[in-house]
Order: structure tokens, then C-alpha cells, then sequence
């Protein structure tokens, strides 16, 4: 589906950004990317990188210049929270209860507030994580999230069904950003605010894109195919 790319970085980044319409935020997921390779994209001028294992994460972290906002989109496991919660600037892949629980506690422990995305499931793919609709709006209805102080849930993220047939890309699509829209016009609470609707990858942002999103995260396109996958 997505072809190798032999451009330099830089012209990768260029060449999508120019055909972003305004206030798209992209993020270049930059897991099992070399260091160098990030560097390379920080001298093209960007700061928002997104990681999918607590442990690589924290070791970039540690190597690389401080301003860069790091997005974590992988499945977060509650003990791994602690390693991330200093510097981490979004956590897109909420996926429980229990998680949020545990952010917050960490958040707490290092004096601030993170930034979480609620990760829905959309796809016919069982292995996806995420909540369903109806979790979903247990969760932003429940007391307990009231009292979580150190986090603010600022909107949505979801990946689509892994294929070609674009209506169905679309309509999983689409259904998650009218459940952003409901949240959004519905829920009045100090902890979410709804803002960020986090979409479409390498093979799919077109489309996500008419969806209505505003933050897509692409690795391939930026830094061409990845040398391992777990
Ligand atoms: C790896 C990953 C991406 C980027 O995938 P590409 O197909 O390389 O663009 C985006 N989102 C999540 C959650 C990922 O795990």
C-alpha cells in the first residue's frame, strides 16, 4: 500500500506539510527511527514526535534537545506510566480506566498536568485497543473522573481498519468524529475539553482528513519503511 520512499527527510516533511491544510498538527512517528534520523527532522524545523515504547521513548528523551513535544500513541501498560509522566506532552492511547487512574497519580507525583486522548476502537480488527461507545461515555460520565485533577482529556484518537477499501476507512472515520462532535456540543466539565481529533497514519490521512481531523500521525511517509515491527 505505501510505496518506499528515497527522498531525504526533509523534503518528505516539506512536501507534506505544504499540502496540509491549515491547523492540522502532524506528528512523525519516529519508533525504531534512529536518533539521527529524528535529528534530521528537528533541523527541518519540526518539534512533535510520536513513540510507542516507554522504554525507547525515554531513552530519545534523554538524547534529544528538550524542546521537542513527545506524543506517546502505543498501548501504555500502568506500570510503565512513571517512566513517561515527567516529560511526556500527550498520551493519545487511553485505553482504560485504570490508566487514566494511574496518570493522574503520576502527573500528581511530578507537579503537572497531562494531556490525554481517549483511543476509541473503530476497526474490525479484535487486536486494536481502545474503548467501545458505550464505555466511552461511561467513563466521561463517571464521578470518579471528575476527581482527577492532573489530567485533562483534550479529545479522541482511533485507527481505522487496516485495508484498501476506502469507504469503509471512511466510515469508521466518521464515526468517530461524530462521537467527538456530541462529546464535544454535550459534555460540560472542568477535566474535558474537547479539542484534538488525533486520525489517519502513512496509508489512510487523506482520508481522515476529510473526516475532520486535526492531528495525524505518519512514520512511513516521513522516514520511509521501518527496520523492525514488533
Ligand atoms: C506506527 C503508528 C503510526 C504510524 O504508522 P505509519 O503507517 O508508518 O504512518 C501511527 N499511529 C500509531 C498508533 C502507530 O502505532
Amino acid at each position: 500500500m505505501i510505496h518506499s520512499v528515497h527522498h531525504s527527510i526533509q523534503d518528505n516533511l516539506n512536501q507534506i506539510k505544504q499540502e496540509l491544510p491549515p491547523n492540522i498538527t502532524l506528528i512523525a512517528v519516529s519508533k525504531f527511527q534512529s536518533i539521527n534520523k529524528i535529528k534530521e527532522a528537528y533541523g527541518a524545523g519540526h518539534r512533535d514526535f510520536g513513540e510507542n515504547y516507554t522504554q525507547e521513548l525515554k531513552e530519545k528523551y534523554q538524547q534529544l534537545p528538550k524542546d521537542i513535544r513527545w506524543h506517546f500513541i502505543g498501548h501504555l501498560q500502568t506500570n510503565k506510566v512513571k517512566y513517561i509522566a515527567p516529560f511526556i506532552h500527550l498520551i493519545h492511547s487511553v485505553d482504560k480506566f485504570n490508566l487514566l487512574y494511574e496518570i493522574n497519580k503520576q502527573a500528581f507525583k511530578n507537579k503537572r498536568i497531562i494531556n490525554c486522548l481517549i483511543q476509541i476502537h473503530i476497526a474490525q480488527e479484535e487486536t486494536k485497543f481502545g474503548f467501545n461507545k458505550a464505555e466511552f461515555i461511561e467513563l466521561i460520565q463517571s464521578k470518579n473522573l471528575q476527581e482527577f485533577n492532573n489530567i485533562k482529556i483534550l479529545g479522541l484518537m482511533g485507527m481505522a481498519t487496516y485495508t484498501d477499501n476506502k469507504e469503509q476507512i471512511k466510515k469508521e472515520f466518521l464515526e468517530l468524529k461524530q462521537l467527538f462532535d456530541t462529546t464535544k456540543k454535550d459534555i460540560k466539565s472542568p477535566i474535558i475539553d474537547m479539542q484534538i481529533l488525533s486520525i489517519g497514519m502513512s496509508n489512510d490521512y487523506k482520508i481522515a482528513l476529510e473526516c475532520g481531523s486535526n492531528m495525524i500521525r505518519l512514520g512511513t511517509l516521513i522516514f520511509g519503511e521501518r527496520k523492525k515491527e514488533n
